[in-house]
């Protein structure tokens, strides 16, 4: 039998076969450390790291010294968040985030309150988008961080970055981003979007798992950060630990094939998305969860009435890989909290199923997961059938 269809892109994508390519040298004859500074074998490997950090600063709009290296966007969050609270403790302790925020910015943020910080956490509207004003009001004389996401990644909404910066550098407070969905999707700079801290994973975009970068303003302010990784001083001191060149560079051209395809593939994975979207609206009782326009082009997250969420994903499991919510938390039978920060109700929150499209799906591929979803969601609802259920239009979003 065939394996499942992948749609789960916001969990993570297989590494394009032209980023592999440039990481293998460096797991065998460039097999150095780039800290190495007495031979050959270490230039190689500090040559292929400045690459690979330029690369990266330009993408963004920032320069290579802006580059920190970590093992991800969680240690990307946890490095901006508690860095930048430990360093600016005498300008205060308040920060500012969201409800819609992924674990790996909450979960500092918690752990930051029970250190004797205080933390708002402003609420969103139906769409999924902040409030500017909301915002605005929130932010005190003794407010350190605002942090807010780039793209979701349940419900792919993207939230208005330059303007938050705008209003963040008005009010002399760092702003951080958490672009884990974002980069290479959709186009982000430090610069135009005012962005103080910006978090960078590889793993969602074609490239691999474990590696990903903070960026970290050094000019107009320049941002001071306690290291949460204490050692070698690696990375001007800010995060030790010996670089992974193989990684290091497979990110680099994962995110340049991004940007440099960016535009076309936005455009096509859009149409993809869209042509699944249109076909499942035939179901009655269907909701798309967040902003209908302002998302990223491959996601479609929706809440299906009268289903229960894991049966659909169980009878889907065979032909489709898709989640319900984010995979981080899937273990965890709690109904999500972004769709609950949309106002949905438990029940249309359990009822949810995400579709991650990307780089290699295709037209047919979204008619015949439509199919399949139809045709797993009516037989469902026919063994539920004569229960009270009516589709009258039980939230309306
Ligand atoms: C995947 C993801 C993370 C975690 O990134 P890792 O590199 O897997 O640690 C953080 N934030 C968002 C928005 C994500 O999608």
């Amino acid at each position: 039998m065939s394996r499942p269809i992948y749609l789960d892109c916001h969990a993570t994508t297989p590494v394009d076969e032209r980023v592999l390519r440039t990481m293998l040298p460096y797991f065998t004859e460039q097999f150095g450390n780039p800290a190495s500074v007495t031979h050959l074998y270490g230039w190689e490997a500090e040559a292929a790291v400045k690459r690979a950090r330029e690369g990266l600063a330009e993408a963004i709009g920032a320069v290579p010294e802006e580059i920190v290296f970590t093992s991800g966007a969680t240690e990307a969050n946890n490095l901006a968040i508690k860095g930048a609270a430990e360093a600016y403790l005498s300008k205060g302790r308040h920060i500012i985030t969201v409800e819609t925020e992924h674990n790996a910015v909450l979960d500092p943020c918690r752990y930051l309150q029970s250190l004797g910080f205080e933390i708002t956490i402003l609420p969103v509207q139906a769409d999924g988008l902040l409030d500017l004003d909301q915002l605005e009001k929130a932010i005190r004389l003794d407010t350190v961080l605002v942090s807010v996401m780039a793209a979701n990644n349940e419900i792919g909404v993207l939230q208005p970055l330059a303007a938050i910066g705008a209003l963040c550098h008005r009010s002399n407070v760092l702003f951080h981003t958490d672009a884990a969905q974002a980069i290479g999707k959709i186009p982000l700079n430090v610069q135009t979007m005012q962005i103080d801290l910006m978090s960078l994973t590889a793993h969602k975009i074609y490239g691999p798992k474990g590696i990903g970068a903070l960026y970290v303003r050094r000019r107009n302010p320049r941002v001071q950060l306690a290291a949460q990784l204490h050692g070698g001083g690696h990375e001007r001191g800010r995060r030790s630990g010996t670089l992974y060149p193989p990684q290091i560079v497979g990110f680099a051209e994962a995110v340049r094939l991004g940007v440099r395809e960016m535009e076309a593939e936005s455009k096509r994975i859009r149409q993809l998305r869209d042509r699944l979207w249109q076909k499942l609206q035939t179901l009655e009782g269907i909701h798309l969860n967040g902003h209908p326009t302002q998302r990223l082009p491959g996601n479609l997250n929706l809440s299906i009435e009268g289903v229960d969420g894991q049966a659909l994903l169980l009878g889907l499991q065979p032909f489709v890989a898709v989640s319900s919510g984010s995979a981080c938390t899937s273990a965890n039978i709690e109904p999500s909290h972004v769709l609950q920060a949309l106002g949905r109700s438990p029940d249309l929150a359990y009822a949810s199923i995400r579709f991650g499209i990307g780089r290699w799906n295709t037209p047919d591929e979204m008619d015949w997961v439509a199919e399949r979803v139809i045709e797993t969601v009516r037989s469902l609802r026919s063994t539920t059938a004569g229960s009270s259920f009516n589709f009258s239009g039980i939230e309306s979003l």
